[in-house]
């Protein structure tokens, strides 16, 4: 008989991250009769799928060798150039050399989490904030502590306490449209928080994917860019909203010494994004306007945040509150006390429609009542139809 051995137990990191009753709820709304509010996802009609597939088209017939080969970490030349020119004529002076492509902006997460953070050290993020990225700096043995925010985001002055008190490595902020909460950090807190990153000596994360999603307003400029803060600020950004983000394809902007520390933790992790999908990405920007495809997009998406802002009061308890993000995908709603977002979403979910309870995004103590709602998948009509379910069970 062959005495066996048990194979030794996983990763404590692994083990720890249990399964989400939520997630199980979720898997639920997969179903076409489903009205979800609960996606993050772009909408896949509005994917430019004739332009990308002849880019693909060309590269493949122009230069097969060379796109199915391996290729260099830091990323195709031609996209870090087309990235950087686009960043420049946004006015943030960017050059090749400055960018790392990444497999997605997640990836960048996870590099920037290779590269700086020791088990125990401090992240801040904003309350609540995105989900995969308070699970990214948990992965790397971080203690992730809360920011107070309101409306508008982070308060800089609670920042600076909080950053003479605990000693962070890192903030970790989403300025423009942020996920879960769809909110924008004004101008002049920007501003303030690169003072405290300066004064206190912060690196600063400024994961921007909705940025070019605007539908009100105007853009405000990038922590990056304001010089207290641009050699401490990391600036992560991501074709997926814009383009489409299957082809995985993000970027990481940040100061020669902490790039290198990335480039390194990025030959560790996958050698290199795929070649023929960042030749394909640049040769499609070459011969497209990407501006006249953002327009499209951001037309649609305004079109659908209105129709789910005409159609909140009706269908909210009364006392509920709601805020009207001026882009990216995202409205955060937070119900009157005694209602419980997790619990009511199995009721929703029996009415054929979905959103996510807001709870697992608080990084400190939870609001039960908040939920999540995106805006981008589903056409005004079905918006509506989708807003009359919910109005059932609320
Ligand atoms: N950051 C934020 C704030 C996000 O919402 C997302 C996507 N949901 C990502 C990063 C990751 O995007 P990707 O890896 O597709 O670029």
């Amino acid at each position: 008989m062959t005495i066996r051995v048990d194979a030794p137990a996983l990763a404590a990191r692994a083990a720890s991250v249990g399964p989400s009753a939520v997630r199980e709820i979720l898997a639920l709304t997969a179903r076409p009769e489903v009205i979800s509010f609960a996606g993050g996802l772009p909408a896949p009609e509005l994917f430019d799928v004739a332009g990308l597939r002849a880019a693909y088209d060309r590269v493949l017939a122009e230069r097969p060798r060379q796109v199915l080969q391996y290729s260099t970490t830091e990323g195709d030349p031609e996209l870090r150039a087309a990235i950087a020119a686009r960043f420049t004529g946004r006015g943030l002076a960017t050059t090749p050399d400055d960018l790392v492509v990444t497999t997605g902006s997640q990836q960048g997460l996870g590099l920037l989490a290779t590269a700086l953070l020791e088990p125990g050290d401090v992240v801040l993020v904003e309350d609540p904030s995105y989900l995969a990225a308070l699970q990214c700096f948990r992965f790397a043995g971080a203690r992730v502590l809360p920011v107070p925010c309101d409306e508008h985001g982070v308060d800089p002055v609670a920042l600076a306490e909080l950053v003479r008190r605990e000693r962070p490595k890192l903030l970790y902020l989403v300025p423009n449209f942020q996920n879960p909460t769809g909110r924008t950090l004004p101008a002049a807190r920007r501003q303030a928080i690169a003072e405290v990153a300066e004064r206190d000596g912060l690196w600063i994360v400024e994961d921007d994917p909705y940025g070019e999603l605007r539908y009100s307003g105007e853009p405000q400029p990038w922590i990056s860019s304001f010089p207290e803060a641009a050699d401490r600020t990391v600036l992560l950004g991501s074709f997926s909203k814009v383009m489409a983000p299957g082809m995985r394809l993000g970027w990481l902007r940040a100061p020669a010494a902490l790039r290198r520390a990335c480039v390194i933790a990025k030959q560790a992790a996958d050698l290199h994004t795929s070649t023929v999908d960042q030749a394909a990405a640049a040769r499609y920007l070459a011969d497209n306007d990407l501006a006249a495809h953002l327009a499209r997009i951001t037309g649609a998406y305004r079109e659908r945040r209105d129709a789910l802002l005409a159609g909140l009061p009706a269908a909210l308890p009364t006392g509920s509150e709601w805020n009207r993000p001026d882009g990216g995908m995202f409205l955060w709603v937070r119900l009157p006390a005694g209602h419980d977002a997790g619990e009511l979403l199995r009721a929703a979910v029996a009415q054929d429609v979905a959103y996510v309870p807001g709870a697992p995004f608080f990084a400190g103590p939870a609001d039960p009542g908040a939920l999540r709602m995106s805006f981008t998948t589903h056409t005004p009509a079905e918006i509506g139809e989708g807003l009359r379910r919910l109005a059932k069970i609320f």
